[in-house]
């Protein structure tokens, strides 16, 4: 389950939440002032690295590049 930031609307705190990744958009309640108005912090998308970063077998052969190495960016060129 993905880990997310979360910031208070009313009190400015920073939060963090397990939740569902469809649970996201909702507001989470703030443990400082028990406020709902909470926003999700987009900075942050912690599925803890490592489980994910190292590995991606099919991509294939580009260089480093992400899908943009196909050819029709031309990143290949030089
Ligand atoms: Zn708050």
């Amino acid at each position: 389950m993905p880990l997310y930031e979360y910031r208070c609307n009313d009190c400015s705190a920073v939060f963090e939440l397990l939740r569902p990744m469809a649970d996201r958009e909702v507001a989470a309640v703030c443990p400082s002032c028990e406020s709902r108005a909470s926003m999700p912090l987009i900075s942050r998308v912690a599925v803890h690295a490592g489980s994910v970063s190292d590995a991606s077998p099919s991509m294939g052969g580009g260089g480093g590049g992400g899908g943009c190495c196909g050819g029709s960016c031309g990143c290949g060129a030089n």
